[in-house]
């Protein structure tokens, strides 16, 4: 579902990205792993189109991200296309986002109602539905204030799943969280890798690795310097670099 061919990008004179190559199949769960700057972050966006790729291709499907194909050449998209493709990418960020002054059940229908242009009734039931997956039927009416930070969390993992994605990026979704919620945010995740989805998941929760993840890439320096199945790269790590920074976290 992804290929990334040689992604590059640079802040000025700091590349972050050297080249990365990717490949993630339809219902496959990665989780991207590496030291604080070595580019995770910076590499979900670009597939996400929220950062302008400046060497290399991404795919997601059938479209390459940020270009339009006419014929067999590339073009430049225009921002509306840009959010056009948005659609079928759900991203969850370590700080959640919530539309402060929406109700969680208005959270979730507000993209599907004027992005997707879909069907009032359509939309609520699918967003109840899945309120009631991620443990929050009671919650449809309150205010994300009141809802705890694991809480909103799995709102934000809904209202993402509510535009009905066909990949879903995370990026340190429990990182911002008291310990004890991070357990209810990563079972609601594990429950949704087991109904297929395909995930790409920056964490540092190496147990959550270890059990969901397909496969398991460890970046370095802007370039991926490991990747395999998780129990390999976790448990025996080729590399001096990975065997430092599972040191450092474990
Ligand atoms: P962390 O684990 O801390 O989230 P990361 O692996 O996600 O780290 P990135 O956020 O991708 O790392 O950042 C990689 C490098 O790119 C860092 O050196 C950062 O300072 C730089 N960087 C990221 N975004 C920008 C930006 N918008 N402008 C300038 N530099 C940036
Ligand atoms: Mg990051």
């Amino acid at each position: 579902l992804v290929r990334a061919h040689g992604v590059r990008k640079s802040f000025g004179e700091n590349e972050v990205l050297k080249g990365i190559d990717l490949e993630v199949r339809s219902g496959e769960v990665v989780c991207l792993i590496g030291a604080s700057g070595s580019g995770k972050s910076t590499f979900l966006r670009c597939v996400n189109h929220l950062e302008k790729i400046d060497g290399g291709l991404v795919w997601v499907g059938e479209r390459a991200v940020g270009y339009r194909i006419k014929g067999d050449k590339l073009h430049e998209q225009s921002h509306n296309e840009i959010c056009a493709d948005r659609t079928d990418i759900g991203m969850v960020f370590q700080h959640f986002n919530l539309f402060p002054h929406m109700t969680v059940l208005e959270n979730l229908m507000e993209a599907p109602l004027r992005v997707l242009k879909q069907r009032k009734a359509e939309v609520r039931r699918r967003a109840l539905d899945l309120l009631e997956k991620v443990g929050l039927s009671a919650k449809a009416d309150a205010y994300p204030r009141h809802l705890s930070g694991g809480q909103q969390q799995r709102v934000a993992i809904a209202r993402a799943l509510c535009m009905q994605p066909k990949l879903m990026l995370f990026d340190e979704p429990t990182s911002a969280l008291d310990p004890e919620l991070v357990g209810e945010v990563l079972r609601v995740m594990k429950d949704l890798a087991r109904t297929g989805m395909t995930m790409i998941v920056v964490t540092h929760e190496m147990g959550f690795a270890r059990d969901v993840a397909d496969r398991v890439v460890f970046m370095h320096g802007g370039r991926i310097i490991e990747e395999g199945p998780a129990e390999e790269v976790i448990g025996n790590p080729q590399h001096e670099r990975t065997r430092a920074f599972l040191s450092a976290v474990l």
